[in-house]
C-alpha cells in the first residue's frame, strides 16, 4: 500500500463531539491534557442537539423526590437486565452533573423560586412506583439543543482540539491487544491520517438508523460499534431497541415524552384514554416499551385512527396554546411542518417509533471498555473507553427511561474524563504503533477505490433498513426473527460488492455513506442474532412466542435468561455474561413482575 499517511499525537483521542464526547473532553482539557475531538459533523450537530424532554435527577424542586426512587425505578424500567452498581452510580451523581451544567451556563427553565423547572417523565415515580414524580430537568423543549451548546462553549473555553468533518474509520490495536489510536479520514481532502493516543474513548452515539423509520438523525450509523466490532470487541445487548410511543406518523419526527409530562394523552379511534387499562397507576406515563405495545395492541385490534386505523392520536389540545408555547414550542412546529396539524386545535398522529439503541460497547463505570478474558467476563481493554449511546455500562438494560439518556452522557462522560485524568496520561509515554496501524482502513479505502461493478450504498442500506423494521419490530415472533437472521447474512454478503461510481476525493459522500453501511451492517448483524437467541421477553424485546405464564409473568424467564448479550462479529458469534444485582452501598432491588 503506498498512500502517504500522516501521523498525530495526543493524550486521548475521542471519537464524537455529542454530549457525552464533549463531558468526557471537557474534563480532560480542563485538566491540561491534550485532547482531539473528532466528529463527522459540526460539533452543535450531534445529535444531542434534538433532545427534547429533560434530564433526569432527583432534586426534588416540584414533588418530594431522592436518588434512591429514582434508583428503583431505573432497574424497575431496565426490566432487571441493568447492572445495579452502575444505576445506583448514576442515580446518585445526576444532581452533581445538573447542577454543573447549570453553572457552566446551561439555561433551563425556571420555577418561581429560581430553582430548575422540572417535569414528569415515563416510569419515574415517587415512593417506589406509587405515583409520578416530577424529575425531568428541562430547556422548554429543546433541552438537549441547549446542553450541546453549553458544553461545546466550555470547550472551546478550555481549548479542546475539534476535527470536525474527520470520520474515524478503525480502531488501532497493537500485538498486546492494547488500543493505540485511530485511521481517520479528514472528508474535506479524502486524506487518510492516524491520530495515535495514550488512550481512544469512542462517543459515536446510536446506530439508529439501522431501521427504516427512526428518530435519529441521519449520521447515527454506529460507527463506534463498527470499529470495536471490526477489532474483536463484542457488543453487549444489542437486541433491546427502544421504540419510542409518539414518532409523527409518516414522518418519523420525534414528539418528545415531555409532551405527555406537561399532560398530553393518547387517544385510540373512539377517543378513548385507552392507557388508564393497562396502566391504571401511570397510564400516559408508563416506560416506553409497556406504551409502545400497547399502541400496537389498540392498532392491531381495529381501534387505530385515521382512514387506514394505523395510528394513534396524540392529544393536546387540553394544555392550553399559553403552556404548548411555553413548554412544548418545538413540538408546536414539528405539528405544523410534519403533520399540517395545529397542537392547540387538533390531536396528531403518531405511531412507536425506533429511537434508542440500550446495547453497544461493554464497559464498567469508568467508562473503560471490557471483554471476556481468561474467565473473567469484564477483562479491561487498555488504551479504550466508550461512553454516551455506543456504550452499555449498563445503566438501561432492557429499557430505558426517557431523559436517563442525557444523564448517562453526563454522568460517564466525567467520569470516564475524571478517570484519565487520575490515570496521569501526561506523565506516561504513548506506545508505539505497529506497523500495519493504517492497513485495515487502508485496505477497505482501495477495494471501493478499485470496485468496477457491484451496487450502490444506499440501495443496499435500504434492504437493510427495510428488513430490519419488518423482522424486529414492537413485537417480534421467533420465525419473523430467524428469517431476519437469514436475510441481514445475505444483505451482509451484499456489503462485501458495494461499488463506487465517483471515486472523487474531495468531500465524496457517496464515500463516506459507503464506510456508514460496513458500520450499519455490524449492528444490524449483533441486533439479529442476538435477538434470534434471547428466548424470553424482556423490556423492549418482546417475543410473541414467550408471553404471560404463571411460571413466566410477561414472559420474561429469569432462570434462563438473566443475563447479558454479547455478540461478536468473527464468526457471528454469541456469548453470555452475569448481569450484575449489586448495588454499591445500597441494597439489591431484586427482580418482580412489571405492572404500572
Ligand atoms: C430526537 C431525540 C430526542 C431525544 N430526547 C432525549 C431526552 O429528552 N432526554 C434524554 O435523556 N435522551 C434523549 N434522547 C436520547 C439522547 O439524546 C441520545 O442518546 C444522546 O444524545 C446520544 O449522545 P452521544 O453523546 O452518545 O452521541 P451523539 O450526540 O449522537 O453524538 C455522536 C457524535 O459522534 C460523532 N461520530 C459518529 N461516528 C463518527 C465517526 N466515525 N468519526 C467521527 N465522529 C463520529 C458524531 O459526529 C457526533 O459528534 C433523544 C434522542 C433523539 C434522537
Amino acid at each position: 500500500m503506498t498512500a502517504k499517511v500522516s501521523t498525530r499525537k495526543f493524550d486521548v483521542v475521542i471519537v464524537g463531539a455529542g454530549g457525552s464526547g464533549m463531558r468526557a473532553s471537557l474534563q480532560l482539557a480542563r485538566a491540561g491534557l491534550n485532547v482531539a475531538v473528532l466528529s463527522k459533523v459540526f460539533p452543535t450537530r450531534s445529535h444531542t442537539v434534538a433532545a427534547q424532554g429533560g434530564i433526569g435527577a432527583s432534586l426534588g424542586n416540584m414533588s418530594e423526590d431522592n436518588w434512591h426512587y429514582h434508583f428503583y425505578d431505573t432497574v424497575k424500567g431496565s426490566d432487571w437486565l441493568g447492572d445495579q452498581d452502575a444505576i445506583e452510580f448514576m442515580c446518585r451523581e445526576a444532581p452533581k452533573v445538573v447542577y454543573e451544567l447549570e453553572h457552566f451556563g446551561m439555561p433551563f427553565d425556571r420555577n418561581a423560586d429560581g430553582t430548575i423547572y422540572q417535569r414528569p417523565f415515563g416510569g419515574h415515580t415517587a415512593n417506589y412506583g406509587e405515583k409520578p414524580v416530577q424529575r425531568a430537568c428541562a430547556a422548554a423543549d429543546r433541552t438537549g439543543h441547549a446542553m450541546l451548546h453549553t458544553l461545546y462553549q466550555q470547550n472551546v473555553k478550555a481549548r479542546t482540539q475539534f476535527f470536525v468533518e474527520w470520520m474515524a474509520l478503525d480502531l488501532i490495536r497493537d500485538a498486546e491487544g492494547d488500543v493505540v489510536g485511530v485511521t481517520a479520514l479528514e472528508m474535506e481532502t479524502g486524506d487518510v491520517h492516524i491520530l495515535q493516543g495514550k488512550t481512544v474513548l469512542l462517543a459515536t452515539g446510536g446506530a439508529g438508523r439501522i431501521f427504516a423509520a427512526s428518530t435519529n438523525a441521519f449520521i447515527n450509523t454506529g460507527d463506534g460499534l463498527g470499529m470495536a466490532a471490526r477489532a474483536g470487541i463484542p457488543l453487549e445487548d444489542m437486541e433491546f431497541w427502544q421504540f419510542h410511543p409518539t414518532g409523527v406518523h409518516n414522518a418519523g419526527v420525534l414528539l418528545t415524552e415531555g409532551c405527555r409530562g406537561e399532560g398530553a394523552i393518547l387517544r385510540n379511534a373512539n377517543g378513548e384514554r385507552f392507557m388508564e387499562r393497562y396502566a391504571p397507576t401511570l397510564k400516559d406515563l408508563a416506560p416506553r416499551d409497556f406504551v409502545s405495545r400497547c399502541m400496537d395492541q389498540e392498532i392491531k385490534e381495529g381501534r387505530g385512527c385515521g382512514p387506514n386505523k394505523d395510528y394513534i392520536n396524540l392529544d393536546m389540545t387540553h394544555l392550553g396554546a399559553d403552556t404548548i408555547a411555553k413548554r412544548l414550542p418545538s413540538v408546536l412546529e414539528i405539528g405544523h411542518n410534519f403533520a399540517n396539524v395545529d397542537i392547540t386545535k387538533e390531536p396528531i398522529p403518531v405511531v412507536p417509533t425506533i429511537h434508542y439503541q440500550m446495547g453497544g460497547i461493554p464497559t464498567n463505570i469508568h467508562g473503560q471498555v471490557v471483554a471476556p478474558k481468561n474467565g473473567n467476563p469484564n477483562e479491561i481493554i487498555n488504551g479504550l473507553y466508550a461512553v454516551g449511546e455506543c456504550a452499555c455500562v449498563s445503566v438501561h438494560g432492557a429499557n430505558r427511561l426517557g431523559t436517563n439518556s442525557l444523564l448517562d452522557l453526563l454522568v460517564f462522560g466525567r467520569a470516564a474524563g475524571n478517570h484519565l485524568v487520575a490515570a496521569d496520561l501526561g506523565k506516561r509515554s504513548h506506545k508505539a504503533l505497529p506497523a500495519d496501524a493504517a492497513d485495515r482502513s487502508l485496505a477497505r479505502l482501495a477495494r471501493l477505490d478499485n470496485s468496477t461493478s457491484g451496487e450502490y450504498a444506499q440501495d443496499v442500506a435500504n434492504d437493510l433498513r427495510a428488513a430490519m423494521q419488518q423482522h424486529a419490530g414492537v413485537f417480534r415472533t421467533q420465525a419473523m426473527l430467524d428469517q431476519g437472521v437469514a436475510k441481514i447474512a445475505e444483505i451482509a454478503q451484499r456489503v462485501k460488492n458495494i461499488t463506487l461510481k465517483d471515486k472523487s476525493k474531495v468531500f465524496n459522500t457517496a464515500r463516506i455513506e459507503a464506510l456508514e453501511v460496513e458500520n450499519l451492517i455490524e449492528a444490524a448483524q449483533a441486533t439479529i442474532v442476538s435477538a434470534a437467541a434471547r428466548k424470553e421477553s424482556r423490556g423492549a424485546h418482546t417475543v410473541n412466542d414467550y408471553g404471560d405464564t404463571p411460571a413466566h409473568p410477561n414472559g420474561r424467564n429469569d432462570e434462563e435468561w438473566m443475563k447479558h448479550t454479547l455478540w461478536y462479529s468473527e464468526g457471528n458469534r454469541l456469548d453470555y455474561k452475569p448481569v450484575n444485582l449489586k448495588p454499591l452501598t445500597v441494597e439489591s432491588v431484586p427482580p418482580k413482575v412489571r405492572t404500572f
